[in-house]
């Protein structure tokens, strides 16, 4: 993985607390969840159409665009199960995925795409805040940064509302392949810092390519952790 390793918590600027990056046998487990089946249960555009909350649930969030479904592929070694879309923004349902009988992965829509007219952000913005806010079976969400250019102003209201809900978030920063070194170790500084006095993110910040696969075993792992 070279100089686009996923950064630790021992590598990570800006932040405190312990060290659990996992161990190659999490790892090997997490590969072995993610080779599971993956089905696909539903597709929600409203909140009472939220399938029955019958697995712990991790859920991937991000502007559009950030490269989400890319990434949700990646991890399950699939090519076409999010959706991947040219047209950022068209899609506006929450996605579930029952992985292997064990985990439901949650494709969230994307957010802060500028085309689209501001009453339908709101709308959807309503309801994918509405999902985050009354899931309990929802353990993290994984929020999506894209490496080259940080945080933005759509995540910070993202993280504002998780950190309300108390719902635990991991930044993932995506696309590190178009990063060069010294600007990713920057970049995981400077976002660590912004993280720093944010109650509910989780204090590691991966790294991740979904074109060279860095970092997406790590995430694997990481996610592993919430399976039943
Ligand atoms: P989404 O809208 O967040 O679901 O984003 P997509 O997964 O559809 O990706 C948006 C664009 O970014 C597409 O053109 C992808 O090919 C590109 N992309 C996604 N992931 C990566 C990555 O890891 N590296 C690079 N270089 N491009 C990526």
């Amino acid at each position: 993985m070279g100089d686009h390793a996923p950064h630790g918590r021992e590598e990570r600027a800006g932040v405190s607390g312990t060290v659990d990056t996992p161990d190659p046998a999490e790892i090997e487990a997490a590969r072995v969840l993610f080779a599971q089946e993956c089905r696909f249960v539903a597709a929600s555009a409203t909140i009472p159409q939220l399938p029955a909350e019958t697995l712990p649930e991790v859920a991937f969030a991000g502007r559009s665009n950030v490269g989400k479904s890319s990434l949700v592929n990646a991890l399950t070694g699939r090519k076409t199960l999010a959706r991947t879309s040219n047209t950022p923004g068209r899609t506006q349902e929450v996605i579930f995925f029952d992985l292997g009988g064990r985990l439901m992965l949650v494709d969230l829509p994307g957010y802060g795409y500028a085309k689209v007219s501001k009453a339908k952000q709101a709308i959807w913005t309503e309801t994918l805040f509405a999902y985050l806010r009354g899931r309990p079976t929802l353990q993290r969400v994984s929020l999506l940064v894209d490496g080259r250019h940080g945080l933005k102003d759509g995540d910070a209201v993202a993280m504002d509302l998780l950190d309300k809900a108390a719902l635990s978030y991991q930044v993932v920063l995506t696309k590190v392949d178009k990063v060069k070194p010294a600007e990713l170790t920057a970049m995981i500084e400077e976002t660590g810092a912004a993280l720093a006095r944010r109650p509910a993110a989780h204090p590691v910040i991966l790294a991740t390519s979904s074109e060279t696969g860095a970092g997406v075993a790590e995430l694997r792992a990481e996610l592993a952790r919430f399976a039943r």
